[in-house]
């Protein structure tokens, strides 16, 4: 059975479709639709929605109203297939707390490297975000995510574990994938934001696949954000010279969260 790779990795909103009594249409099918925090929101009468798009007049609100509408599902969307768990739902630059100098310091280079992505997408130009639990790595690099798939970009955020996971139920007879099509596939995004490195063991196998990730997607120029608990020199030790340089190159920048963790105090 031939399976899509993008379907292992993007995950689709859960819709559920009801039947329904519309004013205008009488009994219709309607739907809800899943939302980033996991809530799900209703869409009302599907033939209503259609005719709002495609019959309302091109300059009325009632059609600007819809075309917002849809706008604003293609996003939920595709921050749901972007890996945006309901946890980071609301991982946004304005609601990230930095108090100190440091948290302001990461806070101000993630938002820049966010508002600057074309720039560093034409560069390939990586981030990494290293340092303690608890001090809002993933945060920053949700709304790393969030920004750039606004923008029209393909993103994901995903733990290293899942990309192995995902790599090795491949071996399963008959999955209908292989390893390769697992890289590949991560290799294509504009960004890929690849969490939680240094949290597995580190097998050979494990290794050689990010190795294999960041390998691609430096061949074709292409910006990965790599976070990790590991500091610098652990981490180094842990991923490789070789890999590490890779996302150094071309000015790829390392942001320190050296504080503790901010979870504890909250
Ligand atoms: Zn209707």
């Amino acid at each position: 059975m031939a399976v899509r790779i993008s379907d292992l990795f993007h995950r689709r909103p859960f819709m559920r479709i009801f039947s329904g009594e519309c004013a205008v249409h009488g009994q219709v099918d309607m739907s809800e639709v899943e939302q980033l925090d996991g809530s799900m929101l209703a869409r009302g009468c599907k033939r209503c929605a259609w005719e709002a798009l495609h019959t309302t007049p091109r300059e009325s609100a009632e059609r600007a109203q819809a075309n917002a509408q849809r706008t604003a599902e293609n996003l939920m969307a595709a921050l749901v297939g972007a890996g945006i768990t309901p946890r980071f739902a609301g991982a946004t630059f304005d609601s990230y707390h930095a108090e100190t100098d440091p948290q302001r310091k990461a806070l101000a280079k993630c938002l820049a490297y966010a508002e600057q992505f074309p720039e560093h997408f034409r560069s390939g130009r990586s981030l990494l975000l290293t340092g303690n639990v608890g001090t809002g790595k993933t945060h920053l690099a949700s709304a790393i995510v969030r920004t750039v798939v606004a923008d029209g970009a393909t993103a994901l955020i995903i733990p290293a574990g899942d990309i192995v996971s995902i790599a090795r139920a491949s071996m399963v007879p008959g999955s209908g994938y292989t390893d390769r099509d697992v890289v590949v596939h991560l290799g294509g995004l504009n960004l890929l934001v690849i969490d939680e490195v240094g949290c597995q063991k580190g097998s050979e196998y494990e290794l050689g696949l990010l190795h294999a990730v960041i390998d691609r997607r430096y061949q074709a120029v292409l910006p990965t954000v790599l976070i990790s608990n590991l500091g610098a020199e652990n981490l180094k030790t842990y991923i490789g010279d070789r890999a590490l340089d890779r996302l150094r190159q071309n000015g790829g920048q390392q942001v320190g969260f050296t504080w503790s963790s901010m979870r504890a105090v909250a």
